[in-house]
């Protein structure tokens, strides 16, 4: 399937419009491709779209509940500088008017950034809105192609065949629940971070937040606005103490729930709390793809994959951009989006189905040997200043250092990789997020930095 000849011009399926979507479509038009984008909301943005609604099984465990797509809260402000978060050639720049001119701004700042982004590329006039993919499928005359079928919010099915059809569905929606034993009978109330939007729910209540990675320190510090205590459970905790706040505290793991509305950590410490929120990440779902098999979720495993994008047997009709999580979230978006486009026009090659397969099958057993879970496969970071990671070791080949990755697939297309500043900004702001304590969003040192930064954004112009 992959030795096929393919000359400029497919026409492809862009599932999705948040900022992956957003800036696949655009590479795929600077390509030559024709553009169809499916977009169940009412606007381009994706999860930066606000909304004070949240579902209704507050776990989000119900297969058949209706879906909120997005999981930011009110609070929320990026946890990385807006100068690195932004797209090569279209600067996350302060912008004039009514927006957050802070280096970690709103979400509403961002949301603002995406729009003015499709404004630019004129994205918007290939997207059906409000038209939701339900099934993805290989044709019947031609395994190579594929049919697209979508309902509109008005009702209205349709279906259409394209040549490739390009995920970009988002992977913050469908809520991973941490397993609590004796949880069945503990009285309090659960939620997942997918439902948290405000503190108020929480007034006066003794909270138990599950996860200390970002959001679960963000979520813990805004419930404890409100709440009387907040109490954090994380992996690697070595001090109870929170700095910065007096009803704040840390724990190991829960070791189970209890029927008296009492919960015990696996130190033995004894809280009575009134609600559990789980900041306990996201799974990886594709309701809408029917590939016989071809692309399984696993543990969080999307695969089997070439380089987290194409999966062999399906490529280059399947591909999906955006999987890998951590690390510069929209810059992968964007290169990842190139190389798919000049695959499909022909200007990059693949190699064949069987040695595509080698290698994922190799990356996936070095991870084993080196210990990482399968659910860490599309960890992508520096692996150096990363706790989460732990004993990997960067001298290690695989690919997992977003640098290398990027650079990997910035040779495929012939396309600039990431540029200097962009990495060293990341390398000071990773850190900032992981060492640099409650406040880091509003103490920045790295003054000259920044202004190279914005000396290399004044030569775009
Ligand atoms: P999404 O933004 O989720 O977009 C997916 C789109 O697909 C949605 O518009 C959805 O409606 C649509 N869709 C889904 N299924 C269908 C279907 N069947 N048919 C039609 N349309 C469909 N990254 C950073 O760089 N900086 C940050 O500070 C940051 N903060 C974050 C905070 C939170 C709480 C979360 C959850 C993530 C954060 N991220 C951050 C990471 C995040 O990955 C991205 O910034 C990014 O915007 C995700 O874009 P996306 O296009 O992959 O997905």
């Amino acid at each position: 399937m992959t030795s096929l000849i393919l000359s400029r011009g497919r026409h492809v399926a862009v599932i999705g419009l948040g900022a992956a979507g957003l800036v696949a479509a655009r590479e795929l038009c600077r390509e030559g491709h024709t553009v169809v984008g499916f977009e169940r909301e009412k606007h381009v943005g994706g999860l930066w779209m606000y909304t004070d609604r949240v579902e209704l099984d507050s776990l989000s465990v119900d297969p058949d509940r209706t879906v909120v797509h997005s999981s930011v809260y009110e609070s929320l402000r990026t946890n990385l500088p807006r100068e690195c978060m932004g797209f090569s050639d279209f600067p996350f720049v302060t912008r004039s008017g009514d927006g957050d001119p802070r280096r970690y701004p709103d979400h509403r700042e961002v949301l603002m950034y995406l729009q003015d982004f499709a404004k630019e590329f004129k994205i918007d006039e290939m997207v059906r809105f409000e038209t939701e993919v339900l099934c993805v499928e290989p044709t019947e005359k031609d395994s190579r192609r594929w049919r697209v079928q979508f309902k509109s919010s008005s009702g209205v099915s349709g279906e259409e065949t394209f040549d490739a059809v390009v995920v970009c569905n988002g992977h913050y929606t469908e809520p991973r629940i941490a397993h609590i034993p004796g949880i069945d009978s503990w009285p309090g109330k659960q939620f997942h971070s997918h439902n948290y939007r405000i503190p108020d729910q929480f007034k006066d209540q003794v909270v138990i937040v599950i996860g200390g990675q970002a959001s679960g320190n963000d979520i813990s510090s805004d419930i404890a606005s409100m709440a009387k205590e907040v109490h954090i459970s994380a992996k690697g905790v070595t001090s109870e103490s929170y700095s910065g706040y007096n009803n704040l505290r840390l724990h190991p793991p829960i070791y189970r729930a209890r029927e008296d509305g009492s919960v015990v950590f696996k130190n033995g410490k004894v809280v009575f709390a009134d609600a559990i929120v789980h900041c306990t990440g996201y799974k990886y779902h594709f309701p809408f793809l029917k590939t016989n098999g071809y692309v399984t979720v696993e543990d969080n495993r999307v695969g089997p994959l070439y380089k987290h994008v194409f999966p062999p047997a399906l490529a280059p009709g399947i591909s999906f951009i955006g999987l890998p999580f951590m690390g510069l979230q929209f810059f992968m978006f964007e290169i990842q989006s190139k190389w798919v486009a000049s695959v499909l026009s022909g200007q990059a090659k693949l190699p064949s189905e069987d040695k595509m397969m080698e290698e994922a099958i190799a990356f996936y057993a070095k991870l084993e040997d080196l210990g990482i879970p399968k659910r860490y496969t599309h960890f992508l970071t520096d692996p150096q200043g990363n706790p989460m990671l732990g004993n990997f070791k960067p001298e290690d080949k695989v690919v997992i250092s977003q640098s290398d990755y990027f650079n990997w697939i910035a040779e495929q297309c012939g396309c600039a990789s990431i540029e200097p500043w962009r990495e060293r900004l990341y390398s000071v702001a990773i850190k900032k997020v992981f060492f640099g304590g409650d406040c880091y969003r509003d103490r920045w040192d790295a003054d000259q930095l920044i202004e190279e930064v914005y000396r290399e954004f004044a030569k775009l112009k």
